[in-house]
């Protein structure tokens, strides 16, 4: 089998994973860690249908709205449009950081309906982060797409109720929402592609090559226990430069400070289930 490497060197088959640093091993993930397959048993019914109402949608808005961004589409401004759509890139890259932040570091699965539903995924990706690589497209995506429906659906009523001229004024934010839209999207979609070693076409390789999308080697250094840096994962262009201000460390300092919660403590449970 494939092996990884750490960033304290230490190899792993791609199946098991350290879950606690120094000392490589001393907790062991993967499919059959008992807090691993206690989340995976958690994935009900209910909220497969939510993801795929969210896919659906999320995809017929995003056709709808990029025919007539095309359908307005003027050379002249290409530039700013270039430039709209690197700004909505590094939004969609911070939104995954702030959001992926937020879940491994707070919240607990046992809050109501929203553990379940959305910090699960979270806590199940640290323990056995193959997981994601078994998901299907709706799985990967699904809560993605639910999160843009209200900007997609947002721009579509614009389009279809606004003059000419309105559209021609609001051209290069709706360049920006779209570039958010469609890099937010996709985010998990990236995510699990830097978690797959085998099987991946060509042109995704290149573009992890090119760290346009979210490079395989650059991603471990988030999945070194206790997971607490490099939190972007669309592009992670962020990631060095939020490690360098002490963003994340900051935050985690302020919050612990205003309520007393201590960071990740969910996420420490749940990885030393026996
Ligand atoms: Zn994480
Ligand atoms: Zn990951």
């Amino acid at each position: 089998m494939a092996r990884m490497v750490n960033e304290n060197g230490c190899g792993d088959d791609l199946k098991t994973t350290a879950l606690k640093e120094p000392g490589c091993g001393s907790v062991r993930g993967g499919p059959q860690h008992a807090g691993a397959k206690e989340l995976a048993n958690l994935y009900s019914p209910g909220k497969r249908c939510q993801e795929w109402i969210s896919v659906v949608l999320c995809f017929s808005l995003m056709a709808f709205n990029l025919f007539h961004l095309l359908a307005n589409f003027h050379l002249d401004h290409i530039w700013y449009i270039l430039l709209c759509i690197v700004a909505g890139i590094l939004t969609a890259d911070f939104a995954s950081g702030l959001v992926h932040w937020g879940a491994d570091s707070w919240g607990s699965v046992e809050l109501p309906v929203f553990g379940k539903a959305f910090i699960r995924p979270f806590r199940e990706h640290h323990i056995d982060p193959t997981a994601i690589t078994r998901h299907d497209f709706i799985e990967t995506n699904g809560d993605n797409c639910m999160l843009t429906l209200i900007p997609l659906a947002y721009m579509a009523f614009n389009f279809l109720t606004h003059s000419p001229a309105e559209v021609y004024h609001n051209y290069l934010w709706n360049c920006y929402v779209m570039a958010v839209a469609i890099f937010v999207t996709l985010t998990n979609q990236i995510h699990k592609w830097s978690h797959t070693y085998f099987g991946l076409p060509s042109l995704v390789v290149f573009l992890q090559d090119c760290h346009i999308i979210l490079p395989r080697k650059h991603h471990r250094i988030h999945h070194v226990a206790p997971h607490e840096m490099y939190f972007c994962i669309t592009t992670g262009w962020l990631n060095y430069p939020l490690e360098k201000l002490g963003f994340w460390s900051k935050l985690e300092d302020l919050i612990q400070s205003l309520t007393g919660e201590k960071p990740r403590s969910d996420d420490m449970k749940w990885a030393h289930k026996t």
